[in-house]
């Protein structure tokens, strides 16, 4: 069956104190509070993923990085490969959140192309779609998703396939205060599985976590995580605060 997961996204926050306390504290008040077939995964900035990594040797929750290049390697400065972050023994990386989409100019081929250099290096992609409010208001965000995910993952074996994290996180959400309603989302991710059940069938489709995001929050992630084909959540803001992540992480 799928696995239930929380991700934090830390995004461009913290400074290097502010992170090893976050980190600390996560950790530290993880047990009874995070069930065990939970998943909890920290993303925070390359910068502090090695103390993280560090961290995560003690506690129970994994680590993931937020982006990679799109190259293998070679002059590229300033960029990190997928491989530095296996050896490092990450184990996840988000791909595709529509800020990298946004304001880099990410597109799906470039996506589909770390998608491949994450799977070669053993990381599994957290892969976000996701829709801008007018794609909604017009009624395209069935065709929005469908496109993204096409040409995002729909190239991969369904082996490699098997090893994709889903996260739909509709645009105009994203840091809003604004959530989608629970059946909004519901609605969104059994058509995402329906379109897993036509590529690659029934069980791949039941197998792959489909997580939202998008100001999920501690009051309102029971609700969410509710929806049959919701399996937890990829949270932005609430991540920074270790209570407000628990509790999240707490309300399947
Ligand atoms: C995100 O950035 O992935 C996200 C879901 O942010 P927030 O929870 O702050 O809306």
């Amino acid at each position: 069956m799928r696995k239930k997961i929380v991700a934090g996204n830390w995004k461009m926050n913290q400074n290097f104190a502010q992170a090893d306390e976050l980190l600390f504290n996560i950790g530290d008040n993880m047990e009874n509070n995070v069930p065990e077939d939970v998943e909890l995964i920290i993303c925070p900035p390359f910068v502090f993923l090695e103390m993280a990594t560090d961290f995560a040797q003690n506690y129970e929750y994994k680590i993931g990085a937020q982006n990679i290049s799109q190259h293998e390697a070679g002059a590229f400065t300033g960029e990190i490969s997928a491989e530095m972050l296996a050896s490092m023994d990450l184990e996840y990386c988000i791909i595709g959140h529509s800020e990298r989409r946004k304001y880099f100019g990410e597109t799906s081929e470039m996506l589909a192309k770390k998608v491949d250099l994450l799977l070669e290096n053993d990381i599994e992609p957290i892969f976000c779609i996701g829709e801008q409010l007018e794609e909604r208001e017009a009624g395209n965000h069935f065709d929005v998703i469908k496109n993204q995910i096409e040409n995002g993952v729909f190239h991969l074996s369904i082996e490699e396939f098997a090893n994709i994290i889903l996260a739909y996180e509709p645009v105009w959400a994203i840091g809003t205060g604004v959530t989608a309603s629970p059946a909004q989302a519901q609605e969104v991710h059994a058509y995402i599985r329906t379109l897993i059940v036509e590529k690659y069938g029934q069980e791949v489709a039941d197998n792959t976590s489909i997580l939202y995001g998008g100001s999920c929050n501690a009051k309102n992630a029971k609700e969410l995580f509710s929806q049959q084909d919701v399996d937890g959540g990829l949270i932005g803001g609430a991540a920074l605060k270790s209570e407000d992540f628990l509790t999240i992480a707490k309300s399947f």
